[in-house]
């Protein structure tokens, strides 16, 4: 006993509170003072001993009813010491106690209960295959043959991994559960991996020589892929169920298709929008004109270009852009206008561009002079 202070004042209950009550706040104190959640802290730790004290002694009826006679004294010789102690063999090493504090445990890590049996199936490894496709290819989409590199159940092992193909017996080391229990100065359990199964709870006594233990053989797959039309660069296509094949009957794992869209030689996409830039002649540029473009779908699309277009005039053509994914919706194609000023010039050219300045208002001039020099 360690300490004198009353143990229904240390779990903050009445004394009356119910077997539910002392939990609840049994719980939630030792949370609260858990050394994990406290390190160094010596008061924590005390606290925390002295919170599990009262409640090994409250959480059991009868204990309780001779805590209630006798206070402290009932157990005032304990710690499986004989003479006045009515309950023999009452200390916190005891299995009670560990099996308090493993529920107390799996709620500070979030894990399940650890003395389940672990189980043995394993989720077969994903697959990942790359695709390259063209910009004409995201826009329609299409079917594609590929062959990918996999895996079955070893037809020799049946999957198990065993020299008799029967699935390997139970560790004995850890009764099939992966792990060791150790507890430490009777308040800490730790819990680790079995050194003797890895933590799988079975031993292979002898390897299965056709896999080499893996319960795998490998097979290469063609499969039929569907990518749909408007896919974007960096999309990853999931195809369940076609990865490697799981161990001791778990699922397939999953094949991973990565889709690299390639660099359009006339068209920067982004998104469903798609972009393109087209020079045209200063003069054009102000008298207008128009011109063919080919479109993403292959179609020729007439473009108009207004007369009066200044460098760098951004036109939209609604619905010329590429498909959204799932969806008969296209994005737009915008026009960019590139005006490009001749560098070398005829004579008759410039004759012609001198009368033009010549006629021309003030504010023109100076525009155009800085071509013309
Ligand atoms: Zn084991
Ligand atoms: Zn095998």
């Amino acid at each position: 006993m360690s300490t004198t202070e009353d143990y229904y004042t240390i779990l903050g209950v009445s004394k009356t509170a119910s077997q539910d009550e002392i939990k609840k706040n049994y719980r939630k104190l030792a949370m609260q003072y858990h050394p994990d959640r406290n390190p160094g802290d010596k008061d924590a730790e005390a606290k925390f001993k002295d919170i599990n004290e009262a409640y090994e002694v409250l959480k059991d009826e009868q204990k309780r009813a001779a805590y209630d006679r006798y206070g402290h004294q009932a157990f005032a010789n304990g710690m499986g010491g004989a003479g006045a102690n009515p309950f023999d063999g009452f200390d916190f090493t005891g299995s009670g106690f560990a099996d308090v504090f493993s529920d107390i445990f799996s709620e500070f890590t979030g894990q399940g209960r650890s003395s389940r049996k672990r189980s043995y199936a394993e989720r077969g490894d994903d697959v990942r295959y790359d695709i390259t496709l063209t910009l004409e290819e995201a826009f329609a989409g299409l079917e594609k043959e590929i062959s990918i590199t996999t895996s079955k159940a070893c037809e020799t092992c049946h999957g198990h991994g065993t020299a008799d193909g029967k699935e390997p017996p139970v560790c004995q080391t850890c009764n099939g559960t992966g792990k060791i229990r150790t507890q430490q100065g009777g308040f800490f359990v730790f819990e680790t991996t079995c050194p003797q199964c890895r933590g799988t709870g079975h031993v292979v006594l002898e390897k299965c020589k056709e896999c080499k233990g893996t319960g795998k053989e490998k097979i290469d797959k063609s499969l039929k892929i569907k990518i749909p039309a408007g896919i974007e660069n960096g999309t990853r296509m999931r195809v369940a169920g076609e990865g490697e094949v799981g161990k001791n009957g778990g699922p397939k794992g999953d094949l991973y298709v990565f889709i690299s869209v390639k660099h359009h030689d006339t068209f920067e996409r982004d998104g469903a929008d798609l972009f393109y830039e087209q020079p045209i002649s200063m003069a054009k540029a102000a008298l207008g004109g128009s011109f063919k473009l080919k479109g993403i779908d292959g179609e020729d699309i007439d473009v108009d270009i207004k007369a009066g277009t200044q460098p760098f005039d951004k036109i939209r053509l609604k619905g010329k852009g590429m498909r959204y994914m799932n969806s008969d919706k296209r994005g737009d194609l915008y026009v960019q206008f590139k005006v490009v000023i001749p560098t070398k010039l005829t004579s008759e050219q410039k004759e012609c561009l001198k009368k033009f300045e010549e006629s021309s208002s003030e504010e023109e001039k100076s525009f155009w002079s800085k071509f013309l020099g």
